[in-house]
């Protein structure tokens, strides 16, 4: 006698914090408990584990804004009923300008808060005028909206180690870090709690009859179930191909650097601190040779992009740091046996960070023993938005495509799909994120042609 396949009424593939997410708020807004998450590794162990853990409202669009709001909305409903076991902090987003009064700047915060920016923005034009600085990280402590400082020496007397020409500081007040890890563990207890479950296996095919039926590890088992979520990161459209689908979402590797920092180049109370301005790295002759002779080296000796980013990390009384710096922009296959760990990195990225900390030019070259040098794909649309809703297949629904922001959004991101698969109105600005968005190509063209994603 044959055994009869295991079977669920929804199997969400991909256990990240994306999946868990969609499990969590299926279980607390619908109650709906037969749930199977299934993984191929540990969940949170692909590209959740690799998450700066940073979280912010500031975005080039409102509907990324509301979607960040209400992302950490819930976050700090799950802080406040945690006693903050997801350690969330609110010291900002610090970022950083040699430019006087830029407007474009400007305008894209007013653009991005829409019609609430007039409340939500400040400008602070001398010392004195009312600037509350980042003084704890406690999350309930900030304040909210952006302070706007236009003043050298108020911005030398808040963030003395930063570089003098800095001449404006946008300070997002709505943003800090977060453990994604932890989120990620409270929610699991609840899925389980609630008796949902937990399989590890590799999707490896789907099929569509009355249900659908998901082979596992290549066929050598099966389960049954009558919706499926696709919440597979970097492997999003790899799922979505199994069911028949074609979805515009690549795959790019993006890095990252932490270490003790053993010369206080950072001060603990540093909010997350971007430097916006485009630059070229100040080789030496030799430098430039050896980097012209290889064509990874090369992309080097161009002007690179800003969103060089650094902040501190372990808290208050911890002595670690990070440091990123999204600027590679070419996709890569994420199934390679290798990722493209990029051996030029660290040392790029300190002497582009030490421009606007000068103190971390004191690592240039030499990085102290035990920091690590880690990355993890970017799954992203063109235009940066993500895929939350239904796919086309019937019973089947998607939540990917999060890019640099997965951690900080997922929380809202499971709450929309959730609502999705229980056939529950989503929040209005959800509906950007449906695969209806390409029925209008001049709203999707406009969002691709933006001076910036936002990809950090
Ligand atoms: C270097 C770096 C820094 C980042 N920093 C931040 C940050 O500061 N703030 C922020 O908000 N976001 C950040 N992000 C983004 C964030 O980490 C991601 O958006 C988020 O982790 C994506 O979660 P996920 O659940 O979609 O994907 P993943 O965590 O990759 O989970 C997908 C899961 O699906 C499983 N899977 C895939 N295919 C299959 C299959 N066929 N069968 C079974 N299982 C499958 C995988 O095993 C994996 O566990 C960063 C990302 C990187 C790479």
């Amino acid at each position: 006698m044959t055994e009869a396949p295991e079977s669920t009424d929804i199997a969400i593939i991909g256990a990240g914090i994306v999946g868990i997410a969609v499990a969590y708020y299926l279980v607390v807004d619908h109650g709906l408990t037969n749930i199977v998450l299934v993984d191929a590794g540990d969940p949170m162990g692909m590209t959740s584990a690799q998450s700066g853990e940073n979280y912010r409202n500031w975005w080039p669009h409102p509907v990324m804004t509301a979607f960040t709001d209400h992302a950490t909305d819930l976050l700090e409903q799950i802080a406040r009923a945690s006693d903050n076991r997801i350690h969330m902090t609110r010291r900002g987003y610090a970022l950083a300008t040699r430019r006087a009064a830029p407007e474009d700047l400007i305008q894209e915060l007013q653009g991005g808060y829409g019609d609430a920016a007039a409340g939500r923005i400040r400008f602070h034009e001398s010392a004195g005028a009312g600037y509350q600085p980042a003084t704890s990280s406690e999350w309930t402590a900030a304040p909210d909206g952006v302070d706007v400082l236009l003043d050298r020496a108020l911005i030398q007397t808040h963030f003395p180690s930063l570089a003098p020409k800095v001449a404006t500081i946008l300070h997002i007040r709505r943003a800090g870090d977060m453990s994604g890890q932890q989120l990620g563990q409270f929610m699991l207890e609840a899925i389980r709690a609630a008796g949902g479950k937990v399989r590890r296996a590799a999707v490896t095919g789907i099929d569509r009859g009355t249900a659908f039926t998901l082979a596992l590890d290549g066929g050598t088992s099966n389960l049954r179930a009558d919706r499926v979520v696709n919440a597979a990161g970097p492997f999003f459209a790899q799922v979505a191909a199994m069911l028949g689908e074609t979805l515009p979402v690549t795959c790019v590797f993006q890095q990252k650097i932490s270490f003790e920092d053993r010369e206080g180049a950072i001060p603990r109370s540093l909010p997350f601190t971007i430097d916006l301005d485009e630059l070229e790295l100040p080789w030496t002759e030799d430098e430039r040779a050896e980097l012209a002779a290889d064509p990874a080296g090369a992309t080097l000796l161009q002007p690179m992009p800003g969103g060089i980013h650094r902040r501190p990390d372990g808290g208050d009384g911890g002595r670690w740091i990070k440091l990123g710096w999204a600027y590679n922009t070419t996709p890569s296959d994420p199934g390679a046996a290798e990722p493209p760990i990029d051996p030029y990195f660290p040392d790029v990225l300190l002497r582009a960070a030490s421009r606007l900390s000068p103190a971390l030019s004191a690592y240039i070259g030499r990085l102290p023993r035990g920091a690590r040098h880690y990355g993890g794909y970017y799954a992203m649309t063109p235009e940066n938005w993500p895929l939350i809703g239904r796919m086309q297949t019937p019973g089947a629904f998607m939540a990917g495509a999060l890019s640099g922001f997965g951690t900080m959004s997922a929380t809202a991101a499971g709450a929309i799909c959730a609502a999705a698969v229980a056939g529950v109105v989503l929040p209005g600005y959800a509906t950007g994120f449906g695969l209806g968005r390409y029925d209008d190509p001049v709203m999707v063209a406009a969002l691709r042609g933006q001076a910036s994603r936002s990809k950090l």
